[in-house]
């Protein structure tokens, strides 16, 4: 029914705004109000798909890891289905291969934009806990390459911004992207 992509920095806070929206959408999906389609939402990772974060660590390993997430999320794209995608999917040309599989299913996408300093990022990512910081040079190096996405292009569009020191993401707003015209609001007629 719909696809979100996630895109940030490394150990931006990507999972964590990705949990968070779920969270959102599921409390929304359960609400007595909500008179729409059965729906379920599912999280997309790197972390499904078993790709180490060592794999960014040169290009070569780096494209069958995006293939694979690619496959996966073409795999789990569907009308139930509102599909959120945590990944660095920080490729101008890959948000917009994504955003082509998504329409041409007729999915409704947007875009949501982790924002975090580059020197908390690092921070971050030295001091998680989880087993999943990225090498260093791997970090650096995705820094240098990240291409940030913009609400001027279609694909990236609507694009909603999460800084860091926001508490939660605009799952209002997001909802409304991805509902508005489809699902009927409560009480609306
Ligand atoms: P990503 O998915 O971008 O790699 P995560 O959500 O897994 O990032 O978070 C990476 C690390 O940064 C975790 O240890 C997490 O606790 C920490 N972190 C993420 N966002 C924040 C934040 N807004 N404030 C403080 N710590 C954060």
């Amino acid at each position: 029914m719909a696809l979100i992509t996630i895109s940030g920095y490394p150990s931006s806070g990507k999972s964590r705004r990705a949990i968070q929206l779920k969270n959102h959408l599921e409390r929304r999906l359960r609400d007595p109000s909500y008179t729409g389609p059965k729906l379920k939402v599912q999280i997309l990772s790197d972390d499904d798909l078993n790709i180490d974060r060592n794999v960014y660590s040169d290009s070569r390993s780096e494209k069958p890891a995006r293939a694979a997430l690619f496959t996966a999320m073409q795999r789990q794209m569907s009308q139930d289905t509102i599909l959120i995608v945590d990944s660095l999917n920080y490729i101008k040309g890959f948000r917009y291969q994504m955003y082509c599989a998504a329409r041409e299913l007729k999915l409704r996408v947007c875009t949501i934009f982790v924002v975090a300093t580059q020197e908390l990022a690092r921070e971050w990512n030295k001091t998680r806990q989880d087993g999943k910081a990225y090498p260093s040079e791997a970090f650096e190096n995705l820094l240098l390459r990240y291409e940030e996405p913009s609400s001027m292009v279609r694909w990236d569009s609507p694009l909603f911004t999460v800084p860091w020191l926001d508490k939660d993401v605009p799952a209002d707003d997001i909802w409304k992207a991805i509902t508005e015209g489809i699902i009927k609001p409560p009480n609306a007629g």
